[in-house]
């Protein structure tokens, strides 16, 4: 069984209309009332159902991507979601959905937004002093357990969400925490420090783990360690760039660029020209 979801809930009706059109059975995860401002309705379809779906190729099946329906633990709250003088969020549109490549059995997701969350930043930076900031990006990661969230002003990326209803769990708790820290911003310092404090324990996870060396590190570990402080790039962990663990870059990808880590690794290259040698 396969699960998908939709940017928005004009999407949403237009797809269940091809659905009962073409006869295929589906069933609905609804995230209200709960969760209603932060998600649209998603389907849950057989693969038979999906693959004859596919072949129509209805341009009015217009949905986030696919993942594994994984029947979850945890059910969507049955009061209605607090409500704000000024949301930060607006309208929140997940346009991304897929499995996570760094572990097939979680979630991924990014979710466009509406507002704009550049002024919120520095209010939560001074609340969350295990964020990690980045002022020039802007952005901000935080962990929610084993889950990365990375925010940045138009954007929210959930790493590692255990299911649909969980992703909408975690999209409805970033929305009451911008909105309260925006609400009680005057007894706030925004705070502009740039914290460099998740743990580099979250890049080694993300890596192959096999000690291979070509690197130049003895370890993974110490590869990470070394990412993390800025000393190299996560573009010469060749393992993963030009071996056998491509399947591994986008999660890392994803990771790195959230923390505004480098990405790709400084060439030095002599300059004929000039007599000397330049980045
Ligand atoms: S190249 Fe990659 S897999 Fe090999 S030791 Fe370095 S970080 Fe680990």
């Amino acid at each position: 069984m396969l699960l998908t979801t939709f940017p928005r809930r004009k999407d949403f009706e237009p797809s269940i209309e091809v659905l009962n059109t073409l006869g295929l059975s589906h069933q609905v995860v609804d995230p209200s009332p709960g969760y209603r401002l932060v998600g649209v309705p998603a389907i849950v379809l057989e693969e038979d159902a999906l693959r004859e779906l596919s072949c129509t190729g209805s341009d009015e099946f217009y949905c986030s991507g696919w993942v594994n329906f994984l029947p979850g633990t945890r059910s969507v709250p049955p009061e209605e979601p607090e409500l704000f003088p000024e949301d930060r969020l607006g309208t929140v549109a997940i346009m991304v959905l897929g499995p996570c490549v760094a572990d097939l059995s979680k979630i991924r997701l990014i979710a466009h937004i509406s507002g704009d969350l550049s002024e919120v930043f520095p209010y939560l930076n001074a609340e969350m002093t295990s964020a990690c900031f980045n002022a020039g990006g802007p952005s901000l990661v935080f962990m929610e357990g084993y889950r990365m969230i990375s925010l940045l002003p138009d954007r929210i990326a959930v790493a590692k969400a255990d299911d649909i209803v969980d992703a909408w769990r975690v999209l409805e708790r970033v929305r009451r925490l911008v909105n309260r820290c925006w609400e009680h911003r005057s007894i706030l310092t925004p705070c502009y420090e740039r914290r460099r404090k998740p743990p580099a324990i979250e890049i080694y996870k993300r890596l192959p783990a096999t000690n291979c060396g070509v690197c130049g590190e003895a370890t993974c570990l110490a590869f990470a360690l070394r990412l993390w402080s800025g000393e190299v790039a996560v573009s010469q962990c060749s393992a993963v760039f030009d071996g056998p663990y491509a399947h591994l870059k986008e999660a890392l990808l994803q990771l790195c660029s959230g923390m505004d880590l480098r990405i790709e690794e400084q060439r030095t290259t002599y300059d004929g020209e000039i007599g000397r040698y330049r980045e």
